[in-house]
């Protein structure tokens, strides 16, 4: 999964808290950033760590039990711009938390140590719905374009929930009540709008 994918849920994420536009995009943009931080664990492959061990790609970075304790950190960083800590915290969640879980989910995945330190076991799913590159270098080459563009398309919602959030419905007024005279806003203050009694 070549990161698109985490990206954009980590933008989505940033979408959740209730905070100042202003600080918005900073939220957003630590988010997304978060998200793809278990894909650190890449440099170790230039330094001869084997993918899919403890300390490579897919080992350690991308447990769960290790996202939870990040995620409880971001949240408590998070308040700098004023933002409820809970909501950050679980927006942390989200981004970091979905990782290993959609990594299991790729074409090819041989597992995620998914609950390390609890169990060292590398998990896998059986439905591997999400296209993957074989290398990183595939990303650079024209077999890696199909591969990034079906990953921008599924999650392409996080994308556009991070843009224009919910959609808010406003009430359809009849526009019979909006051409109907409102005696109560054109009465004078204090007055009475109902006619004297005959
Ligand atoms: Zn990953």
């Amino acid at each position: 999964m070549p990161s698109i994918g985490h990206l954009m849920i980590g933008l989505g994420g940033g979408r959740y808290p209730a905070v100042a536009t202003h600080n918005r995009w900073r939220l957003m943009a630590a988010l997304a950033l978060l998200a793809i931080c278990p894909d650190g664990d890449l440099l170790t492959l230039p330094l001869g760590v084997e993918a899919n061990t403890l300390y490579g790609h897919r080992g350690l970075s991308h447990s769960m039990v290790v996202g939870v304790l990040l995620a409880v950190g971001f949240g408590r960083w998070a308040r700098r711009w004023k933002v409820n800590q809970w909501q950050a915290t679980w927006a942390a969640l989200l981004a970091l938390g979905s990782h290993g879980v959609l990594d299991c989910m790729n074409v090819g995945s041989k597992g995620v140590a998914l609950f390390w330190p609890i169990s060292s076991r590398f998990f896998e799913v059986s439905w591997h719905p999400i296209p993957a590159v074989i290398t990183v270098e595939d990303l650079f080459r024209p077999v890696g374009l199909p591969v990034l563009l079906a990953e921008a398309v599924i999650f392409s919602p996080f994308l556009l929930y991070a843009i224009v959030g919910w959609p808010r419905f406003r009430r359809r007024v009849s526009p019979t009540v909006l051409a109907s005279p409102d005696t109560t806003l054109r009465s004078p203050a204090g007055s009475d709008p109902r006619p004297p009694a005959a």
